[in-house]
């Protein structure tokens, strides 16, 4: 069992070159809002997908501080863990940017919880699969209704499936901007620290990674950075959705893990 620690004096460590990596992080999100900025009174064609983990209070602090006309979304499924729901208040509450909260249409959770029970998700993956269509991804596709963009917070470093994340992935329909791809896990946690971010207090209890309270465990000195996510599946089952990733066309449609 995992002692409670505290992620700054354990993760802040910036690599030499951070400096360069802020300031490029700051310049992609300062395109994007340009590039993708409301008309005629319309909002801003690009938005941020935050789970509110480390990464993506980094970016929204980041388009705050920037004073960026960027909207940030936040999925809530209904299972998410009580220190994410009040960290979820106080950023609305402080957020210079609009924050929008989406949850799942609740007569499907209803009909599904009745019908296979609150934890479905450990009987198959099919299963899991459907939980998380209905109360993710079902949302998301709420949340970037009308969008040609989005935000994550996708590093290159938190899986062997993520190594290759580009800055900016034009690759697919709606163009997905990464901003801290090439940060370290080190850097993240020098920005929250040099920059006082309010974070989820999971990471200090080694939730390196924190989604769904069912789909979420901490992890070990050793263990990879998703490893606490739907840990009791297959590596190449734990797919989502949230991130699709379309293949040339010699190849079926993958899904990537999700991050949110
Ligand atoms: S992560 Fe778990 S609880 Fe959350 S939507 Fe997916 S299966 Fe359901």
């Amino acid at each position: 069992m995992s002692t409670p620690g505290n992620a700054i004096a354990l993760n802040a460590r910036a690599s030499s070159d951070y400096v360069i990596k802020l300031a490029e992080a700051q310049a992609v999100l300062a395109q994007a809002a340009a590039q993708y900025a409301g008309s005629d009174g319309k909002p801003a064609t690009v938005t941020q997908a935050s789970s509110l983990g480390a990464e993506d209070v980094v970016i929204s602090h980041m388009i705050n501080s920037l004073r960026l006309d960027i909207g940030i979304f936040v999925l809530e499924t209904g299972r998410l863990h009580k220190e994410t729901l009040a960290l979820l208040e106080q950023f609305k509450a402080s957020s210079r940017a609009p924050v929008t909260v989406y949850t799942p249409v609740n007569e499907s959770v209803i009909q599904f919880v009745a019908k296979e029970g609150k934890d479905a998700m450990y009987k198959s993956i099919d299963l899991r699969k459907a939980c998380c269509g209905i109360r993710k991804m079902e949302p998301l596709e709420r949340a970037l209704k009308g969008k040609d963009a989005w935000i994550t917070g996708l590093r290159r470093e938190q899986s062997g499936a993520r190594a290759e994340v580009p800055l900016v992935d034009t690759s697919e329909k709606r163009t997905k901007i990464n901003p801290l791809a090439n940060w370290t896990w080190g850097d993240v946690w020098h920005y929250i620290r040099e920059n006082q971010v309010a974070y989820n207090p999971l990471h200090d209890q080694f939730f390196p990674s924190i989604g769904c309270e069912p789909c979420t465990r901490a992890i070990s000195l050793g263990e990879d950075f998703r490893s606490g996510r739907w840990w009791w599946e297959d590596e190449a089952a734990k797919e989502c959705g949230l991130h699709v990733k379309a293949e040339p066309a010699t190849s079926s449609l993958l899904s990537e893990r999700v991050s949110a």
